[in-house]
């Protein structure tokens, strides 16, 4: 297969037919858990089939370079290393991986986004608690997006770690990862990047980003299995960071009173994982290099895009997304209809979409004081016709 510059429609054409889910449901519920293309779900079940009868370590030893090579397609999807490269089960785990390792004292400051995700969230709040580290959150400009001048104003030398989502669970906001990644880098602090929701829908490259750190889940736009994920850290990171917790995959017994961490990025893994899940994942990664990640973004973009203008033109509709640029996430409500009976309406017509709940992103809802929202999320794999379809029903409630 070469890779596609565009997604014409005999292009999407042949991608839904390896997606057997699309022959089934409308799925806008991607940026929850895509639809697997046929590759990652034979590639899992042939050698969780093949454990069966061979036995786990068997299988293992067996696969052993296939599995090495996780790690180098994960590298290039990220434009990475592979030594940088940590395999994990979901874009938390990676994340707490990197979080957890920073010592942080009384009066370190943590600066973060508001449209900042729940489970980041927590964690700094928890180690504020513990610590007496402070944790801001830097203003949004007119748009929506991160502030980078309110960012750059507040830095100074008791900033020891900027952290911030890149695309929101609740919105098609993009933050400005990039110029970020610059002020991070002329200031020398640690820049931690949740890139949950934009690794499989936007062409990420970490030389561009200039993040020390970045997370990412399996499930979501990468169309991976579920129960996977990874992390990159940046060598210069990396050195300095000693993991809150180790192993003995994560390090090395090498004499009974001393211990080895390991160099690359397994000092952040755990020995034990699901191997099947893990080539899935691998699958995944190479699936989307060969479609092209400019050709992905550019599709997902164009569809919300549209779907935004749709819902738009619905009297009693209201679209939420945000940011100076948006992606294939879109958030909407309809006037005195409850956003989980709009998602049912939509679920009778299958159609999955999701509802965005204030309690994963209280920074955020704090300012903007939003009512639940209905959550489309749109893949390259969806028409034209099927956003339609999602409209029409939307129009009948409204
Ligand atoms: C889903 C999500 C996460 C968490 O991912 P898991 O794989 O469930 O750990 C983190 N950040 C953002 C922005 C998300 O949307």
């Amino acid at each position: 297969m070469t890779t596609l510059t565009t997604l014409d429609a005999a292009a999407v054409d042949r991608l839904r037919q390896e997606t057997p889910g699309t022959g089934e449901v409308i799925h806008l519920n991607n940026a929850g858990s895509s639809l697997p293309p046929d590759r990652v779900t034979d590639t899992v079940l042939d050698y969780l089939r093949e454990e069966s009868v061979r036995g786990g370590y068997e299988t293992a030893a067996a696969h052993a370079e296939r599995i090495e090579g996780v790690y180098g397609s994960i590298a290039r999807f990220l434009g990475a290393g592979t030594a940088d490269i940590s395999l994990t089960d979901h874009a938390t785990r990676s994340w707490q991986a990197v979080f957890y390792a920073f010592r942080f004292g009384p009066g370190d400051r943590i600066l973060t986004c508001r449209s900042e995700y729940a489970s980041n969230a927590i964690a700094y709040l928890q180690v504020a608690r513990r610590t007496g580290a402070v944790v801001e959150v830097v203003e949004d400009d007119e748009s929506g997006q991160l502030d980078v001048a309110d960012l750059e104003r507040r830095l100074d030398d008791r900033v020891k770690l900027i952290s911030i989502t890149h695309v929101p669970t609740q919105g098609g906001l993009v933050n400005p990862a990039e110029e970020v990644g610059a002020i991070a880098e002329r200031a020398g602090i640690p820049f931690l990047l949740d890139a949950c929701q934009s690794a499989g829908q936007l062409d990420l490259d970490v030389r561009r980003l200039r993040c020390d750190a970045l997370s990412a889940t399996g499930r979501k736009y990468l169309r991976g299995p579920r129960g996977t994920g990874f992390l990159y850290v940046h060598p210069r990171l990396r050195e300095r960071l000693e993991p809150a917790t180790l192993d003995l995959h994560s390090a090395t017994w090498v004499a009974p009173e001393e211990f080895e961490i390991a160099p690359d990025g397994r000092r952040f893994e755990t020995w034990e994982r699901n191997y099947g899940l893990l080539l899935g994942l691998g699958a995944a990664a190479d699936y989307a290099m060969e479609i092209g990640l400019p050709a992905i973004e550019e599709r997902v973009a164009a569809l919300a895009a549209q779907l935004r203008a749709d819902l738009s033109r619905i009297p009693g509709v209201t679209v939420h997304d945000q940011g100076r640029r948006k992606c294939g996430i879109v958030t909407f409500s309809v006037a005195g209809v409850d956003s989980w009976d709009v998602r049912d309406a939509l679920h009778g017509a299958k159609v999955n979409t999701s509802v965005a709940r204030p309690t994963s992103y209280q920074f955020d809802q704090q300012v903007r004081q939003l009512p639940h929202m209905v959550r489309a999320s749109v893949h390259y794999y969806n028409t034209e016709d099927e956003l339609r379809t999602l409209v029409e029903t939307v129009e009948k409630l409204a």
